[in-house]
């Protein structure tokens, strides 16, 4: 189990939510993403392969012609200590 603290010094915690990606003027959404968010100041965050995934995902979405799509994260990617980016910067 992943124990990352947000900027502000609060523990995280994961939760599986859906969310709104974008390519160009298409908008989808990812059902299922694993986000950090911190109770406290409602930041999110998300790994880094997660969100190359989530972004992959996204373009999927819109390839496909499709609204929603399952986050679905690839098998071995679970990691104990990796690098976290806030999610803002996932969707762009
Ligand atoms: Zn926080």
């Amino acid at each position: 189990m992943m124990k990352e603290k947000c900027l502000c010094g609060n523990q995280i915690q994961m939760q599986f939510k859906d969310e709104l990606g974008r390519v160009i003027d298409r908008l989808v959404t990812i059902k299922n993403v694993p986000i950090y968010y911190c109770t406290d100041c409602e930041e999110g965050y998300m790994t880094g392969p997660d969100c190359l995934q989530f972004a992959d995902r996204v373009r999927e979405a819109v390839e496909l012609g499709v609204e929603e799509l399952e986050f679905e994260r690839e098998k071995g990617m679970e990691f104990d200590q990796v690098a976290l980016n806030n999610f803002t910067h996932c969707k762009k």
